[in-house]
């Protein structure tokens, strides 16, 4: 593999993917046009084939804007992106196409043939990415090790494996599920803050000193959570450790960027929705 390039631009491969898939998909696409009869989705009936494409786009569409929203804001900051979409897969702008919106495409343009698309796109992908890969890992090292470890590259499922990732300098990561947690909860939480400072206290990059250092204390909170794991929710949770007073300023920032939110970070809001669902187990810390 070619050394690690020292510089990464935002789009990566982007570019050069998109010319393969487009160049790949034509002996695909092709017969479509020329012989529409044969390539019609035989024996499932066209109701099922068109609902079928509507949810596979329904999905695809809002995963890709949240990766491309989420990288347009974070490439520039230089940040390892772990949440939101990037925690359903490493490359969820290309995932989404070969997963989601290609399929979702060819049913409901009625051509079985196409389905086999998504295939040379991910081949053309896992050969190209390895690029990208090399710099993130050159990058961000451990923290991108244990990400890659976790997370897998192109299928938005999650590894339900809970084999704790190993460092380079040996040690292990123990609380590998509990850290994605606290970090979900703490980013979550931070984009609620931000989402109510802007609306509230016409801040537009930085937050005003007082959302800052509510910010600051929520994060002290998730940081010495005693849950962990099982972590639910903070404002679900059973162990009441914040101030009354800020917590009262937390739950007025919730009310506000809850509804918000759903339209900023779709994913975040849905992980946000399990989160608060689960049940808490309380246990010593390691
Ligand atoms: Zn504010």
């Amino acid at each position: 593999m070619d050394a690690p390039e020292n510089t990464m631009t935002q789009t990566g491969v982007g570019p050069r993917w998109v010319l393969v898939s487009l160049l790949s998909c034509i002996p695909f696409m092709a017969p479509r046009l020329l012989w529409p009869e044969a390539v019609k989705i035989p024996f499932v009936p066209r109701a099922v084939v068109v609902s079928i494409s509507v949810v596979l786009l329904a999905i695809g569409i809002p995963l890709c804007l949240a990766a491309v929203m989420r990288l347009a804001r974070g490439f520039p900051r230089g940040e390892l992106f772990t949440s939101g979409a990037y925690a359903l897969c490493r490359h969820p702008i290309y995932g989404s196409w070969i997963v989601f919106i290609v399929p979702g495409l060819v049913l409901f343009a009625d051509n079985w043939v196409g389905l086999l698309a998504p295939i040379p796109m991910y081949v053309a992908l896992r050969l190209m990415v390895r690029t990208e890969e090399a710099w993130l890992e050159s990058t961000f090292g451990d923290a991108y090790r244990d990400y890659r470890a976790r997370v897998r590259p192109v299928l938005p499922i999650p590894r339900f494996r809970r084999t704790p990732s190993r460092m380079t300098d040996g040690t292990c990561s123990m609380a590998v599920t509990s850290e994605r947690r606290a970090r979900r909860e703490m980013e979550t939480v931070g984009a609620m803050i931000a989402i109510y400072c802007r609306g509230n206290h016409g801040a537009e990059r930085e937050l005003c000193a007082d959302c800052l250092a509510l910010r600051k204390y929520t994060q002290q909170r998730v940081e010495h959570c005693p849950l962990l794991t099982d972590k639910p929710t903070c404002v679900n949770c059973p162990v009441h450790c914040y101030k009354p007073a800020m917590r009262e300023q937390v739950r007025t920032a919730m009310r506000y960027s809850g509804p918000r939110m759903v339209w900023r970070h779709p994913v975040l809001s849905l992980f946000h929705l399990f989160d608060g669902r689960r049940k808490a187990r309380i246990r010593p810390r390691p």
